[in-house]
């Protein structure tokens, strides 16, 4: 029985899970079933999802202003690719001050044409 939990709820951030968890236990009479948590965990994503992403439909990469990062939880601006998504940090291996180096550098670049 645990182990059904594990195989459906894995997939999920950890910080979801348990607050899918928290809500189930003050929402329902008894004890959740995986779908009743996964139910919950997609409406939160699909509140968290309000402003439209920075791509077109059919892009494989998507920008999306304001979820929660699958690796690290932070909510902010992230980037979708194969169906999770990772915050610019996560995503790149580098932290907000290199990131802001690496741009400014390129406009740098750019500023000599
Ligand atoms: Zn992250």
């Amino acid at each position: 029985m645990v182990s059904a939990y594990y195989y459906v709820l894995k997939k999920y951030h950890e910080s979801d899970v348990q607050e899918a968890g928290y809500q189930a236990m003050e929402k329902y009479k008894y004890f959740p079933k995986p779908s009743e948590l996964v139910s919950l965990i997609a409406k939160k994503q699909a509140d968290t999802q309000y402003e439209a992403n920075f791509a077109p439909d059919n892009s494989p990469v998507k920008i999306w202003p304001n979820v929660r990062c699958r690796i690290c939880g932070k909510i902010g601006m992230c980037i979708q690719e194969d169906d999770t998504w990772q915050c610019r940090q996560c995503y790149t291996g580098l932290t907000n001050e290199e990131i802001a180096d690496r741009w400014e550098q390129a406009t740098e670049k750019l500023r000599g044409f």
